[in-house]
């Protein structure tokens, strides 16, 4: 049998088993599934939605029968990376997304066992009704997005459990043969202790389920952080590019000496802010399409921006939040100004002071302030919209009503996140690197460094580009591959690629390429889930 023949009849198996209304065909499932932000196209074999994790393992065993590779989303949100679309052609979507069980709760150790579908939103709402003290392991991508997906891409946020993968104790998967995976110590040892450790016992597997395509992950718990005390904000400036490098040290130097306080600390450069604060000036670009150096200083003095803005978190009990904030003052002397700290409620009475004030200062002072009271927002654990409009800064076309969804709005972007040793001469090289190489591809250089630990950042760095122009689309993918090289050649690297990076970073691969071949040879043989999913 062709493979033409060989998918047709796997998609008459599949509608015999989930239903007609279950299963798309190529043009629904390309209609439904096939918009990127990186304007990235792929062919559909189709789109199956699940709708009982029991049916995935004969999905799974109709897919083997006729070697039609699936390709698993939990929410399909994955914007900036690939949204729903795998990585090779001719795969069927398997939409987990209608699984929204909350499995279990733990309320009073604070565990969560969840299915594919359960949304930052959703978890959110539970925790509420149920007054549980427990905070939602935000990103910045929307209450609409997953956390399995997220923890499987191993994401990360800036509440105190910030490596989210890092949270997640048991995982339940279905594999390639049909058959399902579960950790040895749920076995032995029963469903609440492996709940509640995360290594098990024997070897380690659950993070082979992590950035690979070895499983249909079904379930999953996650530790989720006890709601402190108090939540504070920092806020600070630098006054001059050149206190980068001091700036870095000195927030080494608050990581390590208050582990456990501080939740991270996030480092963003002028144009970055300002994209989240100012609308884009389309009538003041200079000839590349960008915003001239001396337009983003009169913009900063307009909206009060200075070249860096630092943003971090604070977790504890009162007294030691409060004890927190004098070293950290103490830390940051003569480096950083208009140093500040705000908990959420500050931040939400001065976005409504800002919001009665008269005239054109007070209007902008509102929508940096209200920006702000949503960002600590997001701090405390409540999923929100506010960060997703950066996607729609370069697009030309209104907002819908709804939930924002840029691939869908025909926002272009894709993430560049590369890890960067927290080092002053390493983050100032980098900073130099992504100033120079955006913009010769006409991209904005807005520059996040966000603290993974003491020792590392992880640098997001969104190509933001106006996706349907073409022109513009080759220049962000080109810009994306001359930022991954130049990046490599300073020692950073991202930690995670979109679907179309694959192929590059197999490229790179040597050992580590075979050991992964030889375990997808033993786990998936026909390579029908996720094939190409990291090599
Ligand atoms: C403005 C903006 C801000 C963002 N902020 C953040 C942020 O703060 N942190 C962050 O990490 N990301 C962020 N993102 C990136 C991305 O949108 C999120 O990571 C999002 O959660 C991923 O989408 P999803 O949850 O729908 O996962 P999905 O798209 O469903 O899944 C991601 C990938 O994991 C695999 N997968 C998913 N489910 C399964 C399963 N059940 N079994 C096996 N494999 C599976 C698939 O290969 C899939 O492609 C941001 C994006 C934007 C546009």
């Amino acid at each position: 049998m062709d493979f033409i023949t060989r998918s047709s009849a796997a998609l008459q198996a599949w509608r015999d088993l989930l239903g007609p209304a279950q299963v798309l065909d190529s043009d629904l499932a390309w209609r439904e599934y096939g918009a990127d932000t990186s304007g990235l196209q792929r062919r559909l074999v189709g789109a199956l939605r699940v709708q009982d994790a029991e049916q995935v393992a004969p999905i799974v065993a109709i897919a083997a029968r006729y070697e039609v590779p699936l390709y698993p989303i939990s929410t399909g949100k994955n914007w900036g990376y690939g949204t729903a679309l795998p990585v090779r052609d001719d795969c069927v979507i398997l939409d987990l997304g209608a699984l929204r069980r909350i499995i279990h709760f733990d309320a009073e150790l604070g565990v969560v066992t969840l299915e594919p579908g359960v949304t930052q939103g959703q978890l959110a709402d539970f925790l509420d009704q149920g007054g549980h003290p427990f905070l939602v392991p935000v990103t910045g991508a929307g209450p609409h997005c997953s956390l399995i997906g997220n923890a499987l891409e191993r994401g990360y946020g800036i509440t105190p459990y910030t490596d989210h993968f890092g949270a997640v104790t048991d995982l339940e998967a279905v594999l390639a043969d049909g058959s399902s995976y579960r950790s040895a110590l749920r076995e032995a040892g029963g469903e609440d202790l492996a709940r509640l450790f995360r290594w098990g016992i024997g070897p380690y597997f659950t993070g082979l389920f992590t950035q690979s395509g070895f499983g249909i992950v079904t379930r999953m718990s996650i530790q989720l952080a006890r709601r402190p005390e108090c939540v504070k904000a920092i806020l600070f400036s630098l006054k001059e590019d050149a206190l980068l490098e001091a700036a870095v040290e000195r927030v080494r130097l608050i990581l390590q000496r208050l582990p456990g306080i501080v939740g991270g600390i996030n480092l963003m450069n002028q144009r970055r802010v300002l994209a989240m604060t100012a609308p884009f000036p389309v009538d003041r670009l200079d000839e590349r399409g960008l915003i001239p150096e001396a337009f983003v200083r009169q913009l900063g003095a307009q909206y009060q921006i200075l070249p860096w803005t630092g943003f971090g978190t604070l977790y504890g009990p009162r007294r030691l939040v409060i004890a927190a904030q004098r070293e950290i003052r103490q830390a940051l002397s003569g480096v950083a100004s208009r140093l500040l700290f705000l908990s959420p409620e500050q931040a939400s009475t001065l976005s409504g002071i800002a919001r009665r004030l008269p005239g054109g200062f007070a209007r902008r002072l509102a929508h940096t302030t209200g920006t702000l009271a949503k960002s600590l927002e997001l701090v405390a654990g409540r999923p929100n919209e506010t960060a997703l409009p950066l996607c729609y800064w370069r697009n030309p076309r209104p907002l819908t009503d709804g939930p924002l969804d840029p691939a869908r709005d025909g926002c272009g972007l894709r993430w560049y996140a590369p890890l960067v040793p927290m080092r002053p001469e390493a983050v100032r090289a980098y900073v130099e690197m992504v100033k120079r190489i955006a913009p010769a591809h006409g991209i904005e250089p807005l520059i996040t460094l966000t603290s993974i630990s003491d020792r590392i950042f992880d640098s997001t760095i969104p190509v933001v580009f106006q996706r349907d122009d073409a022109t513009a689309q080759a220049a962000a993918s080109a810009c994306y591959a001359e930022l991954l090289e130049a990046g490599r050649g300073l020692g950073c690297f991202p930690y995670r690629v979109g679907v179309d990076g694959m192929d590059r970073l197999e490229g790179l691969l040597g050992e580590s390429r075979t050991f992964h071949a030889r375990l997808r040879g033993a786990f998936d043989p026909q390579g029908i889930l996720a094939p190409g999913r990291y090599g």
